[in-house]
């Protein structure tokens, strides 16, 4: 089956992405997975008019937008392979389909690695979080814990500040901090714990406090643990896409990359920081580079 355009990932990117394609009556295949990357929240927030909204949900509204597009077609599969070809790239799923299109745009996210810290997956997504700016306001004024492995830990501490003046800073036995670091966050009465931690515990998502592999133990509410982000789908590097500092798939104003016919949109650009709101915008931009790009084929 041919298409103007394949889009891999239906998250807000390529959902966004999909959607104005469709409605500049170009034929459109969504290919998505359906692992979406904040699935693990109970609600999801920052997008205007859809704040507190359940992930599940704000992907069901898409699909029944989508749907009122005759030119777009959505496939719930696992791309496998992608490949340069005359007229444009193949794609082969894990299921065995193949398809062809005249462009492509990749929207295949990131994915997360956390600390290995027992308990963790007990309270992530419900009090415990990766963004602040996503869920520090229902957070806000508790005993929280930052846990962080990354060099960001100080300007992460600083941030948090905001939403709580009751934080303990934990960076699980690494010496990450300077003694400037650790002197300025004592004057902003923000405590540090410098012990390996043995386990998160509480009950039914609900985090009670922190355990150290010393034996001592932190009372806390909730809190934010830092991830390491990488691209979630390998296809930016393996067409030959040029990359920029943060990891992302680097791309122009219209989400085209380095290489011709490739588009890339939401968080798998990494330039903006990871919110749906600017995602879906990403993906709109993609789309309209895609449009552009097609019509000026044909003058
Ligand atoms: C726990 C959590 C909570 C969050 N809460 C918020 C919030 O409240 N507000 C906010 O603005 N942001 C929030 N975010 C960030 C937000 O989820 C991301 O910025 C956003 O989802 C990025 O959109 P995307 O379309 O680029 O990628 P994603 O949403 O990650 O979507 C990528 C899609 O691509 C699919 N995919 C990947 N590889 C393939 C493949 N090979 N074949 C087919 N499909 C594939 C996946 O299944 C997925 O559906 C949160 C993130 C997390 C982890």
């Amino acid at each position: 089956m041919h298409f103007d355009c394949a889009i891999i990932g239906g998250g807000p990117a390529g959902l966004n992405a999909a959607l104005m394609l469709g409605r500049a009556r170009r034929s459109v295949l969504l290919i998505d997975g359906n692992r979406p990357r904040h699935a693990a929240a109970h609600a999801s927030h920052g997008f205007l008019t859809r704040d507190g909204v359940k992930p599940s949900e704000l992907r069901r509204i898409a699909h029944e937008e989508l749907a009122r597009y005759p030119s777009i077609r959505r496939c719930e599969r696992e791309a496998a392979d992608v490949e340069k070809t005359a007229g444009g790239f193949r794609i082969h799923t894990v299921q065995g389909d193949r398809f062809e299109a005249r462009k492509l745009i990749i929207a295949t996210g990131l994915k997360e690695s956390f600390p290995a810290i027992e308990g963790f997956r007990d309270f992530y997504g419900q009090s415990l979080f990766s963004c602040p700016h996503c869920h520090g306001w229902e957070l806000r004024d508790k005993p929280l814990a930052l846990v962080s492995e990354q060099p960001s830990v100080f300007r992460t501490a600083m941030l948090i500040r905001s939403w709580s003046r009751d934080l303990v800073v934990c960076t699980n036995g690494r010496a990450l901090l300077t003694a400037e670091q650790l002197e300025r966050l004592r004057r902003h009465g923000i405590r540090v714990a410098l012990s390996p931690i043995a386990a998160f515990y509480g009950r039914e998502g609900h985090l009670e406090g922190i355990r150290f592999r010393d034996s001592t133990t932190i009372f806390r509410e909730g809190g934010f643990v830092t991830p390491q982000l990488s691209q979630r789908s390998a296809f930016g590097a393996k067409l030959g896409c040029a990359f920029n500092k943060m990891g992302g798939i680097a791309t122009d104003d219209y989400g085209r990359t380095s290489v011709g016919g490739v588009y890339a949109a939401g968080d798998a650009t990494s330039v903006a920081p990871s919110q749906l709101v600017i995602a879906a915008a990403e993906g709109s931009r993609a789309a309209i580079g895609v449009h552009m790009d097609l019509a000026a084929e044909m003058y």
